[in-house]
Formats: structure tokens, C-alpha cells, sequence
């Protein structure tokens, strides 16, 4: 179980999760990898190997926005390589997810998607989760005054048997990050008009003390100005 960081404000995403990884790294990791949000695309890089490396990447490979996800990966399912590095992608890219923890029930989550077309690139149980999500948010009405992309993170999440901290991006909702936790810690620190998820209060860079421990089995909302636990 290792380092989970979510950014979204005003500041460029990627400046301050690789940072925030790197406070991480104490933890032990093997891998390392970042998803940004930007104009309707999740772009992703990840890497095997250390904060540094990713860090290098990033520079030869910029990637703009405001709103993200970190992610350093201690792996239990699937090799230490740059495809089983998280984030991971569901359904055509419309969601990403960073994941610590482990899904125990994978192997029939995955065979009821590979059923439903679903396609896998990864040998990772985080994979099959945010393949859920995927599966849950296409089925998801679009205007039942709910929000799709939190309701099917929640419809996701009631067939996990096993741990999870996460946090979630979805294309359609570009001001938006879900973050959940059950048995792996997950914290949201509030900044003046940024906010932060992290597995661990080290991440946080944030000039101010106001930090919410989410408790197990709480799912929240967080936006750059606004946070609601569910
Ligand atoms: N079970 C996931 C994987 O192996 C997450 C591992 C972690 O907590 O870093 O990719």
C-alpha cells in the first residue's frame, strides 16, 4: 500500500504532485505515475522506477491542467513495469484512477467486463475497479439530478471486496475529483481556492492546517473551492 496525491486549484497540476510524490517517497515504491485533466483529455504519464525519473519524463513530456492525480505504486498484483504503473484508464479513457490497496475480488470483476468488451492493458486488480467505474458511468442516466460521475464511483465501489484509498478523474467533469477510502487512509487538505487529496499528511504542501480525515467507507466530492463527504 503506498502514496496516493490529487490536486486541483489554481495552480499547474503536475507542479505540485510530482513534489507531493516525492514527500511519498519515504514510504517505499516501485513505481510512479501522474493523469491530468486537460481540454476533455486525461493524459497520463507513469513510469517503473523512481519520483525522479517520472519527474524527467515530464519535462521531456509536458503535461498542462489543473486538475490531477499521483500516484506511488508498492505492487501486489501484476510486475513492477511501466503498464501496471498507475494511473489507469477505463472504459475509452473517460476515467483515470490511482489506487492503493487491494481489490480481492478482481478476477471476477474482470471476467464480468471481458464479457461486457471491456479491454485490459495492465495485469493489475486497480485495473479492473476503474474498468467498473467505466461500466457503471456509461449505464448512469445523465440527467436524473444526480452526479453521473459520483454515482457511478459509488455503484463501482459497492462490489469491491477488499481495500482501497482512491482518487478518481472523469473526463466529462473537469472540476471534479472523487476520492474514497476503506481500510487505507485518505485525507483532503484545504487551500484557498485549491484543494488536495493525499494517502498522507506529508504530501500536503498546503499553506494552511484545515485537514479532513476521511473516515472508512466515505466517499467526498471535491472541487477547487469546495469539498462535500458522501
Ligand atoms: N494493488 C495495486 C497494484 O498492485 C495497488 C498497489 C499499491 O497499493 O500501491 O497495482
Amino acid at each position: 500500500m503506498c502514496g496516493i496525491v490529487g490536486y486541483i486549484g489554481v495552480r499547474e497540476a503536475s507542479r505540485v504532485l510530482i513534489p507531493g510524490l516525492k514527500r511519498l517517497e519515504y514510504r517505499g515504491y516501485d513505481s510512479a505515475g501522474i493523469a491530468v485533466l486537460h481540454d476533455g483529455k486525461v493524459s497520463v504519464r507513469k513510469k517503473a522506477g523512481r519520483v525522479q525519473e517520472l519527474a524527467s519524463l515530464i519535462r521531456a513530456l509536458p503535461i498542462g491542467g489543473h486538475v490531477g492525480i499521483g500516484h506511488t505504486r508498492w505492487a501486489t498484483h501484476g510486475e513492477t513495469t511501466d503498464e501496471n504503473s498507475h494511473p489507469h484508464l477505463g472504459g475509452n479513457g473517460e476515467v483515470a484512477i490511482v489506487h492503493n490497496g487491494v481489490i480481492e475480488n478482481y478476477v471476477n470483476m474482470k471476467n464480468f467486463l471481458l464479457q461486457k468488451g471491456y479491454t485490459f492493458s495492465s495485469q493489475t486488480d486497480t485495473e479492473a475497479l476503474v474498468n467498473l467505474i467505466a461500466y457503471h458511468y456509461a449505464k448512469e442516466p445523465e440527467n436524473n439530478g444526480k452526479n453521473r460521475f459520483v454515482e457511478s464511483v459509488r455503484k463501482a465501489l459497492l462490489h469491491v471486496q477488499g481495500t482501497y484509498g482512491i482518487a478518481v478523474l472523469c473526463k466529462d467533469h473537469p472540476g471534479e475529483i472523487v476520492a474514497a477510502r476503506k481500510g487505507s487512509p485518505l485525507i483532503i487538505g484545504l487551500g484557498d481556492n485549491e484543494n488536495l487529496i493525499a494517502s498522507d499528511a506529508s504530501a500536503l504542501a498546503l499553506k494552511t492546517s484545515r485537514v479532513i480525515y476521511l473516515k472508512d467507507g466515505e466517499l467526498a466530492l471535491v472541487s477547487d473551492r469546495s469539498h462535500r463527504v458522501i
